[in-house]
């Protein structure tokens, strides 16, 4: 090939002329690679200008700048400030989905890189600092590169790419809709009809150049649940005169911990139920009128979820009832399960491969995390991945977890996101062209 393409440049033809002539996949690495300077100003831009979900309005701003520059048909204010970009290629062929999310978290950064976040905001009554301390800063920049790519290559594109830039997936602010939901609601998969899906998430312990992957159920369902345990509030002198909420919900606490070792078949798969807060009580001597509980409930499989709501209210009813006190259980699906298409996954799982090479390309189990991506693979079949943003040699317990102070990206690792993702739109709508 290279033999080739030297005898063309010697025959006098344009370098733009030669680049014409390689195949797609090497145009996509060349291209990827030679915008890297630029996706990683983005990257740091976006880092250092984070915006909360539903409002990432200069976020929004900028990617549609870049979008439009490149002659990609954008739309936005989807779902709040989320942007879509249509690239229409050459050829007839499919529509593919490519998604990234936008939103930062209320956490204040630590650390010492320049480009380090300061802003900070008002949340739910505290003042706190604003970061992207779960990398969707990466995922923003890597999918604006792949816009880029993919816009550079237009009439050689069999099918559509859409590019889905998607607010608010670590929740709306209280009171509002937000996310992949509100984007589906508001059509994202319509117009044209999305026939598949493809999203990433960097990852703060994994190795920069490496892919972790999980065919089938990939990431939780993830529940909210809040347990309410009434009794009759007395002095705590004499204890027999009241009903005593705080030992009910005790046993409560202790009761649900039979829902995951007693009555779930952990073969099929892995589930977890967390009480994360308890509030009751004001004094020493006084047994409190209320306990209130709240929770977080994962699985990966519809049966057991149902099983588990299930179980937690009866356990939490009838151990009130035992006790004279009363229970009033909530159960809110907040995310369903990401649940990776299996022949897609199988299909698509070379294209990474041949992108990271084969050693760096892992099969991992399942993850108690949740991604609202989920909601998009309700509607279509849809692939999600891990890409590696790990410093290479850093021993993983070491590196900070998403979601901390501490989170940090090598962004070396981000134009490998712009190769997969790109990759995996062109060669997916080639396998369909052959179909
Ligand atoms: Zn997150
Ligand atoms: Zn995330």
């Amino acid at each position: 090939m290279k033999k080739r393409l030297f005898l063309l440049l010697s025959l006098g033809f344009s370098p733009a002329f030669v680049f014409a002539q390689l195949p797609l996949n090497v145009k996509i690495d060349q291209k990827a690679q030679s915008l890297e300077p630029k996706i990683v100003e983005w990257r740091r831009d976006f880092h250092q200008n984070p915006e909360l979900g539903n409002r990432e309005f200069k976020t929004a701003e900028k990617i549609a700048k870049h979008l439009k520059s490149l002659g990609i048909e954008v739309q936005t204010g989807v779902g709040h400030t989320g942007v879509v970009g249509l690239l229409k290629g050459g050829k007839p062929g499919p529509v593919v989905a490519l998604r990234a999310d936008m939103d930062g978290l209320p956490v204040t950064e630590r650390g010492d890189l320049p480009f380090k976040s300061t802003v900070t905001t008002d949340y739910n009554g505290q003042k706190v600092g604003v970061m992207h301390a779960c990398g969707h800063d990466t995922h923003m920049s890597i999918l604006m590169g792949v816009a880029e790519v993919l816009a550079s290559m237009k009439s050689d594109i069999k099918g559509t790419v859409k590019f889905i830039f998607q607010p608010a997936e670590e929740g709306a602010p209280e009171g509002e809709e937000g996310g992949a939901k509100l984007m589906i609601k508001e059509g994202v998969l319509e117009n044209p009809k999305v026939d598949v899906i493809f999203g990433l998430h960097i990852n703060s312990q994994t190795e920069v150049g490496k892919i972790a992957y999980k065919p089938g159920a990939t990431m939780a369902a993830v529940d909210f649940f809040s347990i309410d345990v009434k009794g009759v509030q007395t002095h705590g002198a004499y204890p027999w005169s009241g009903v005593d909420p705080i030992v009910t919900s005790s046993q409560i606490v202790m009761g649900l911990q039979t829902i995951v070792s007693r009555n779930l078949d952990i073969t099929k798969a892995p589930a977890v139920v967390t009480i994360g807060a308890i509030n009751g009580g004001i004094r020493q001597n006084i047994i409190p009128e209320q306990v209130k509980m709240i929770g977080t409930i994962r699985t990966f499989d519809e049966e057991m979820h149902t099983k588990v709501h299930k179980r937690v209210t009866d356990i939490a009813t009838n151990i009130a009832e035992s006790a004279g006190a009363k229970a009033e259980v909530n159960i809110t699906t907040l995310y369903p399960v990401t649940f990776n298409d299996v022949p897609l996954t199988e299909e698509m799982i070379g294209t990474l491969q041949n992108v990271a090479g084969k050693d760096n390309v892992k099969l991992i189990p399942a993850v108690t995390g949740a991604e609202d991506f989920s909601y998009y693979q309700q509607k279509v079949p849809g692939f999600f991945f891990f890409l590696g943003g790990m410093p290479k040699g850093k021993d993983p317990l070491k590196a900070a977890a998403h979601h901390t102070p501490d989170f940090f990206i090598d962004d070396s690792g981000i134009v490998l996101g712009v190769r997969s993702l790109s990759r995996l739109a062109l060669d997916y709508m080639e396998k369909k062209s052959k179909k």
